[in-house]
């Protein structure tokens, strides 16, 4: 017997899997309005996808279909809609528009155990959730986690190395009427503010991304470094200066 690796079915695949994602959305899409900034950029400046999140893309994909199968009965559909807000100007794309509820392939390490942790681990779902809910005028909205990167943990909790079997844990958020109208004066807001940075082609009155997505640290070479394609556009206040104290930037790295 012989094992070949096959790398040209490989480019092939990761080729499709890459175009899929480089689609352009018309307009504005409530994913738009999670990383403002970012969303920018890639709109006025839009570079190839990088493979990690490609690789990424594929496997929360597969993990989604087959959720959402279970949850449906239907095989081989997303069941994603794609709807469209005339209240907000948006179009939007809940996985299970019927019954009000999103997946999500998440890679912690560690599951939640209160709910301060869940508000703080959800912070970016739940935002997606309460748009989705806002353009649906509902107040709650469900949030099924499929964790795929747990480490094993000792009866204290403590982390003890070696990955653990994946887990689903099924969440509902609710917001009172008091959240729901501040959420609705926030989404007009991220829309109005999206749309003037985007005719004016000025990116500084966005909101910055979460720091992970500018800056992360790099197990491989124990250092910090620039995750953004667009750092140096975008010069993110507080961020950029550390290019001055060390902070590595691959992507200059690229260009020479
Ligand atoms: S550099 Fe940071 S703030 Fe600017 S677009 Fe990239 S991720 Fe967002």
């Amino acid at each position: 017997m012989r094992i070949l690796r096959n790398s040209k079915r490989e480019r092939e695949l990761f080729n499709k899997v890459q175009a899929t994602l480089e689609k352009e959305r018309e307009g504005i899409h409530a994913s738009d309005l999670l990383a403002p900034r970012l969303s920018y950029f890639r709109k006025l400046f839009p570079l190839p996808l990088a493979p990690e999140e490609v690789g990424y893309f594929a496997a929360g994909h597969g993990h989604h279909m087959f959720l959402v199968h279970l949850d449906t009965g239907k095989k081989g559909e997303s069941q994603e809609e794609s709807c469209t807000s005339k209240k907000y100007g948006i179009t939007y794309s809940p996985d299970l528009r019927k019954s009000k509820a999103e997946f999500k392939t998440a890679r912690y390490m560690k599951l939640p155990v209160t709910e301060k942790q869940c508000i703080k681990d959800f912070d970016r779902y739940a935002k997606q959730c309460l748009i989705y809910a806002l353009c649906e005028g509902v107040t709650k909205w469900h949030l099924y986690m499929l964790y795929i990167g747990l480490r094993k943990v000792d009866d204290a909790g403590k982390m003890v190395g070696g990955l653990q079997a994946p887990v689903l844990q099924c969440y509902t958020i609710m917001w009172t009427e008091e959240e729901l109208a501040e959420g609705d004066e926030w989404l007009r807001n991220q829309v109005d503010l999206f749309e003037e940075a985007l005719e004016t082609k000025t990116h500084a009155m966005l909101p910055l991304c979460e720091e992970w997505q500018c800056i992360r640290f790099n197990t491989q070479t124990r250092r910090k470094e620039v995750t953004c394609p667009y750092f140096t556009k975008c010069k993110p206040k507080g961020r950029y200066e550390l290019l001055k104290e060390g902070l590595h930037n691959p992507f200059a790295e690229e260009k020479k």
